[in-house]
């Protein structure tokens, strides 16, 4: 038995049954540690949950956005239908854990987690269909590419809910900084849009002591990046969320040259379209007024990512409930607050009813550090969370 198990709470059966194959699971969850994928390129983890799902009972759909999965089980003559998502991608960051089973694929690393988001689900699965009782439709989806904002938008695409038709549809994030196993749930907006801009300020070059004669794009960009805070503080009511961020600036290569142009990469983050639309209308206008008040011009390339994840209240309160009766009221965060992170689960929600809820990680590096790592005392917790969530949704007398 691994060493990581809370013994108070092995008077639950489904916590009993999943500790009894918990060394397998998170030696499952080092191996795609070990082993990580880039999106749309997880061949590797695909095939080996395909495989145990497979073993397991499962209907098993794979090739959904190239590596998605989707597991299907189906007991009793329950009309209602429940999907479980996980998340399988890794990003192009390499690990600085220093841990044993520290990424063998030089650049790539599971710095958010998904390892663990796939070890949960696969967790509760195996319960699911050894040990439980349910009358419905159970699916579990296996999601592509999340990192770069296109599995789930891809999955739809190919016809996710056509061919397999759900009435609500759950998922969930660890969250480094939040107590070990406790549960946040959030009703309405609770992770951020994503949109990105890329902004070049042309002036023009020359020698470093001869300012006059130039035009200087460095000097332009600074004005702007001050400025640019005042999109935030004066054109968004207050009492709304919105980030604007310049995470990347380059410029020239000599102290004594003026360079022709700056380069500037920024994120931008919102809980509403209303926010995301005046942050679209205002960046580029005050970039390029910016850049004209210095004699430089600014060329503005904003592309739009994807919208803010949107939880829908009655799932929320579903969710949570469960959470409540599952785990017990001091399991469940009082006051979670959304997160301005953004996620691609923000499309099945425009889809289906659902909810996205978060994990604590507990006291671990932040998710997409190279330090991070996946907390395996959360998946037991999890996992039985999954379990209760569908048990209950799929209840014989939700018929
Ligand atoms: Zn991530
Ligand atoms: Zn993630």
């Amino acid at each position: 038995m691994n060493a990581i198990v809370n013994t108070a709470s092995l008077n639950d059966p489904v916590e009993k049954g999943i500790v009894a194959y918990l060394d397998e699971i998170i030696a499952l969850r080092h191996d795609f540690h070990q082993y990580p994928e880039l999106a749309f390129q997880e061949h590797r983890t695909s095939k080996r949950v395909a495989s145990l799902l497979t073993d397991w009972g499962y209907e098993v759909e794979t090739g959904i956005a190239g590596t998605g999965v989707v597991a299907t089980l189906k007991r009793g003559d329950g009309q209602r239908s429940l999907g479980i998502r996980a998340d399988m991608d890794a990003l192009p960051i390499d690990e600085a854990t220093g841990i044993d089973y520290a990424s063998s694929n030089p650049g790539v690393m599971h710095a958010c987690g998904h390892d663990g988001h796939t070890s949960i689900l696969l967790a509760a699965a195996r319960y699911l269909a050894e040990s439980s009782q349910f009358s419905g439709t159970l699916r579990l989806i296996f999601q592509p590419a999340e990192e770069i904002g296109a599995g789930a938008r891809k999955m739809l695409s190919e016809g996710l809910f056509d061919r397999f038709p759900v009435d609500a549809v759950f998922g969930l994030h660890n969250w480094p900084g939040v107590a070990e196993g406790q549960f946040g749930f959030v009703a309405g907006p609770a992770m951020a849009s994503v949109d990105q801009a890329v902004i070049k300020i042309v002036g023009k070059g020359g020698h470093g002591a001869e300012p006059h004669r130039a035009v200087d794009p460095v000097l332009a960009s600074a004005s702007f990046i001050t400025a640019l805070q005042s999109v935030v503080s004066r054109n968004i009511d207050p009492q709304d969320m919105a980030v604007a961020t310049v995470g990347s600036i380059h410029a020239g290569s000599a102290s004594n040259v003026i360079p022709e142009s700056v380069e500037m990469k920024l994120t931008m983050r919102a809980f509403s379209e209303r926010v995301r639309g005046t942050l679209q209308e205002r960046i580029p206008a005050l970039a390029r007024a910016q850049a004209e008040s210095f004699g430089a011009v600014a060329e503005v390339n904003y592309r739009l990512g994807f919208p803010a994840l949107v939880n829908h209240a009655d799932e929320t309160a579903f969710a949570r409930s469960v959470a409540v009766q599952a785990l017990g009221p001091a399991a469940v965060e009082a006051d979670f607050r959304p997160r301005t992170a953004s996620e691609d689960f923000a499309y099945l929600l425009e889809a289906k009813p659902g909810s996205y809820l978060f994990v604590g990680n507990g006291d671990s590096a932040p998710l997409h550090s190279a330090h991070y790592n996946f907390n395996d005392a959360i998946i037991a917790p999890a996992a039985r969370y999954w379990v209760r969530l569908a048990e209950t949704f799929l209840a014989d007398d939700n018929r």
